[in-house]
């Protein structure tokens, strides 16, 4: 699909042609096929089922990968709490603090070969997984070793004890990522845990698997259970699991809040967003175009967080869009592995289907769309980097979270709108403002109904500094002391 707007762009914004620098994959030794990972060990699924995951940019089948049902799902909570029971709730904070530091160091050491795995399950760009995933999953082990032996403090004056078995979904955008802002709290506070990548990027998370091996992590402290959506059912509906923390879609998150209802689970719930991006009129123009880029463009835009509704102050609303058609152009869709690409795959046929849709009703409803209009490989999953503009709150694709590289552009005249736009949403993870007055973001800040709000900056992260929703986006923090609650009783 190719329906640029009537503005030209090839006189001034020719692409530089760099030479191809692909990562080398020979770092990484990808098994044929991948057990479930319960008791410390690989094995197999009892039912013998397989599936397979692919490369989102080539379609190449990387690895099978085995199908957890009912009965293994048991299996593993079992193993959890018998590993509960016996050792990890009876070992002090600080012998529970040096495996942590242990398997954070670890992936330092290996951080190479997660990153280029990263980028073949899931088809975000290797400098993203190498500069950002990798880096920030390592940061976040570290963050919380350091908290195991201090919870006192976290928790003045109380005493805060361990749940037991946690069960944890995660979804494919951040795949090893997710599964760090899981683990590391809750083995923290001293909990077990049963994890559940998603179908489409399981790799990273049974990688991480022989992390733990190495670091002599105690068998039933953490088991990886691989499967779909019916595996993750099966792990929310298992009567000896304490709590549930799921990251996913707010249709599901809805379905897990219902199957816990009326049990003793504690659930927390990371669900999706649709961010408010503002840009005043006193902002500096170049500093937001480049915000506004990383804010959607980046990780294919498969960011819950992304800044996919762009307020732009209507005086300066022609000069900003025309400024990033021309640098979208710029912008280079390709090889996930090679170091120069900026954009990778879509990480599956069903979300490039999704986005395709979302796109069309759009235009049916009278967005005006303009794309990138670089060439695509022949295989895989692609989107080109999109902006939509004629865009207003009635429209779908300024409600609906589309989950790819596709900017909604809308306008405002006055502060008060560009809040009152911001907040006109069921959503209310994150949102963005770019102005060079103090005083108008900070009320911008406080106005704004958002877990996370980024000041002439975009998508920044840090282990010390909670995350988490408003309204549908769900509810509980992750990251910060503040990721520690949901993990603990009194
Ligand atoms: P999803 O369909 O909700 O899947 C998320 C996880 O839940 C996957 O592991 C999935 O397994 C599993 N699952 C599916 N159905 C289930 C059920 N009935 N019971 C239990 N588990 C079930 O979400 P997605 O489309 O993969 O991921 C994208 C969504 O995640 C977006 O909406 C995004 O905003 C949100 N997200 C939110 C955050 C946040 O922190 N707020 C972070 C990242 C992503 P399978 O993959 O095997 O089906
Ligand atoms: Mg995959």
């Amino acid at each position: 699909m190719q329906r640029n707007g009537h503005e030209g762009h090839s006189k001034h914004t020719s692409r530089w042609e760099y030479a191809p620098s692909p990562e080398p994959r020979d770092v990484l030794k990808l098994q044929p096929r991948y057990g479930l990972f319960i008791n410390g060990e690989f094995v197999e699924p009892h039912i013998g089922r397989y599936f397979t995951t692919l490369n989102p940019a080539t379609e190449e089948v990387l690895a099978e990968v085995a199908y957890a049902d009912a009965e293994d799902v048991d299996r593993a909570v079992r193993a959890a709490r018998r590993a509960y029971e016996t050792i990890w709730s009876r070992l002090p904070g600080k012998e529970r603090a040096k495996y942590l530091f242990r398997i954070a160091r670890i992936l330092q050491e290996r951080s190479r070969e997660f990153a280029v795995l990263e980028s073949l399950d899931n088809g975000k760009p290797i400098r993203e997984s190498r500069d950002v995933d990798l880096p920030l999953t390592i940061a976040h082990f570290f963050y919380y070793a350091g908290w195991a032996d201090k919870l006192e403090y976290a928790f003045p004056g109380r005493t805060p004890r361990p749940l037991g078995v946690a069960g944890q979904i995660i979804p494919w955008n951040f795949p090893l990522l997710m599964a760090a802002w899981k683990i590391a709290p809750a083995l923290a506070t001293g909990n077990t845990v049963v994890l559940k990548p998603a179908e489409t990027t399981p790799l990273t998370a049974l990688l991480l698997c022989e992390v733990f091996q190495q670091a002599d992590l105690p068998p039933g402290v953490v088991n990886i259970i691989t499967g779909d959506g019916q595996t993750g059912a099966w792990l929310v509906q298992h009567p000896d699991v304490d709590k549930i923390a799921f990251t996913g879609s707010t249709e599901v998150g809805k379905l897990i809040q219902k199957a816990v209802a009326g049990t003793r689970k504690r659930l927390t719930l990371e669900l999706g967003g649709k961010a408010a991006h503002v840009i005043f009129e006193d902002a500096a123009i170049d500093q937001a175009i480049e915000g506004i880029v990383n804010g959607i463009y980046f990780n294919q835009g498969h960011v819950c967080c992304a800044g996919s509704r762009l307020l732009v102050q209507e005086s300066i609303a022609e000069l900003v869009i025309r400024k990033l058609k021309r640098r979208i152009q710029l912008l280079r869709i390709g090889d996930p592995l090679d170091k120069n690409t900026d954009i990778g795959a879509i990480n599956s046929l069903q979300q490039l289907r999704k986005i395709e849709r979302l796109v069309e009703i759009g235009i049916q409803e009278g967005a005006e769309i303009y794309q990138s209009d670089c060439a695509l490989p022949n295989r895989g999953y692609w989107y080109r980097p999109t902006i939509l503009t004629k865009v207003s709150m009635a429209h779908t694709v300024a409600r609906e979270e589309i989950f790819g590289p596709v900017l909604s552009v809308l306008t405002f005249r006055t502060p008060d709108e560009a809040v009152q736009i911001a907040n006109n949403i069921r959503y209310g993870l994150s949102a963005g403002v770019w102005t060079n007055k103090g005083s108008k973001y900070l009320e911008f800040a406080a106005r704004v109904k958002a877990g996370v709000v980024w000041c002439n900056t975009y998508n920044k992260f840090d282990p010390a500094s909670p995350f988490g929703g408003y309204k549908e986006s769900g509810f509980g923090r992750e990251g910060g002391v503040h990721g520690l609650a949901p993990y603990v009783a009194f």
